[in-house]
């Protein structure tokens, strides 16, 4: 048996300025990983790809690896960035196969296509009309007709933050080999509610969502080979925005529509839970104030870089630094510039850098304003780290020439690749033990919570600036299709 394993994922926010070229998918390196290095790379790790290297090898197969990319999310993907990776899995489907398992995200848009995602596995399918097709899939998959058309079995995260990659690798792969066992016939149904999920209400760890992925791992208990509720990325202005549902069974399409149906009407009864009210931030940074104990997350969820997010707005940590909080360590601004000035200052050195506010934020109306800050330079790393988890647990992290500028008040971590803070161990590296912290300053939304939330005593939301803003009327919805829940209060089913 002879199975191609490959990865090519990308959350794409159409708001955003960040540019997205294939180095942005290669990990610090010029390109992405290609071949055994892959192997190397994911073996034993908690991610879908890791699943898929794992089930292959227990059943013995031949694997062909064409390329593993991963980038942080971002503006469109360049057409060379897109083109370089599918060539590489179309190339190696076309040498022969029994077939594919993807690790894909499912909300990628590239600069040519509004569904990356369909448009590869519509290009395999032409190749290899036959050929199964199992796809591991974020939980913040927008889920486009041609996704389902062109594969067997997809499966997408039922947890957010992140923590099932491994488990969502083994049910979008199972089916597949399953298939080619002679075990199982899978059949797979999607539906749609017109709902655009606010990010900020989509944990599953409490909410609606919570309930929604409870009834999901039930149906898979009771035998469905894989049951999905996506709550959709909403910062993409493309017509197939928001949640859905995908459920696979063994040849039974009446009962995946049931199934299908059931997850989608949780989500639509509860739709006014998923909508997010927002504090404004000095409201917000009065009532961390008069708090007690610590540490107290201060979370900037709008300029999350695992969103689309710039990573450089300074609103919030300005509106920390003018109220005079003190012992709070941020989580982090980045800023290669100011990174490469403090590593040119040197450790112990007293610095003043025009930091953050780099980048402009067109899609908003906004120039990028940098901040005076003043401080000591207290540590300076090469940026690299392995998750210790839970999530993507064992996979490496790499955030670049890092430093740790001290204003005597506020520990500024300064990076030089977006890194969502999701896991303790960049704040080892930097030297910043956030269980000590009174504050702890943090640009994310939901995935802090997996590494770093059993820590907090409470979490303060600080209404920012950025372009994953948690203000639905900043952006200019113009393609998403139309009537859609919230936008249009008056949505029907
Ligand atoms: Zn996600």
């Amino acid at each position: 048996m002879r199975l191609v394993i490959a990865q090519m994922k990308h959350e794409t926010n159409t708001f955003s300025p960040v540019p997205t070229d294939l180095r942005r998918f290669a990990r610090g390196r010029a390109t992405p990983l290609e071949g055994e290095a892959i192997r190397a790379a994911f073996k034993g790790t908690g991610t879908a790809i890791g699943a898929f290297i794992a089930l292959a090898e227990k059943a013995g197969a031949e694997l062909v690896l064409p390329v593993a990319g991963d980038a942080s999310p971002s503006g469109p993907v360049e057409t060379a960035a897109y083109e370089w990776m599918a060539t590489r899995i179309l190339d190696a489907v076309a040498k022969g196969c029994d077939a594919v398992l993807l690790d894909l995200h499912g909300a990628m848009v590239t600069e040519a296509h509004d569904d990356g995602e369909g448009e590869l596995l519509g290009r395999i399918r032409k190749l290899a009309p036959k050929l199964p097709v199992g796809v591991a899939l974020d939980m913040h998959t927008n889920l486009f007709p041609a996704m389902v058309e062109n594969a067997t079995a997809l499966a997408g995260y039922q947890t957010y933050p992140h923590v099932d990659m491994y488990e969502t690798g083994m049910r979008a792969g199972r089916p597949i080999l399953a298939l080619l066992e002679g075990r199982a016939m899978p059949v797979m149904v999607s539906g749609q509610r017109p709902m655009l999920p606010h990010v900020m209400r989509q944990s599953s760890l409490d909410g609606p969502n919570f309930a929604i992925q409870t009834r999901a791992k039930d149906m898979e208990r009771e035998g469905v080979l894989a049951a999905t509720f996506f709550v959709g990325f909403p910062h993409a202005d493309i017509p197939w925005a928001g949640s859905s549902a995908v459920v696979v069974t063994d040849g039974d399409a009446v009962k995946a529509k049931q199934c299908c149906d059931a997850l989608l009407d949780m989500a639509w009864t509860d739709r006014a839970q998923f909508v997010y009210r927002i504090e404004p931030l000095a409201a917000s940074l009065a009532r961390a104030q008069q708090m007690q104990g610590g540490p107290i997350v201060l979370l900037d969820h709008y300029d999350n870089c695992a969103s689309g997010g710039t990573m450089d707005t300074m609103t919030v940590l300005g509106g920390i630094l003018d109220a005079g909080l003190a012992d709070v360590a941020a989580f982090a601004i980045y800023d290669p510039e100011a990174a490469n000035k403090m590593k040119a200052a040197g450790v112990g050195s007293n610095v003043t850098l025009a930091l953050g506010g780099k980048m402009d934020m067109p899609s908003l109306g906004l120039k990028g304003v940098p901040r005076q800050v003043s401080g000591k330079v207290k540590v300076i790393v090469d940026g690299q780290y392995k998750n210790e988890g839970p999530m993507a647990k064992g996979a490496a992290g790499d955030m670049g020439l890092s430093a740790v500028l001290d204003t005597g008040k506020v520990e500024i971590a300064v990076i030089s690749r977006h890194t969502e803070p999701y896991d303790i161990a960049p704040f080892r590296l930097l030297g910043i033990d956030p269980a000590k912290k009174r504050y702890l300053m943090l640009k994310s939304r939901v995935h802090w919570r997996a590494g770093l939330g059993p820590l907090a005593k409470a979490t303060v939301e600080c209404a920012g600036t950025g372009v994953c803003t948690s203000d639905y009327a900043q952006l200019e919805f113009r393609r998403v299709r139309r009537p859609i829940y919230p936008l249009d209060p008056d949505a029907q089913a």
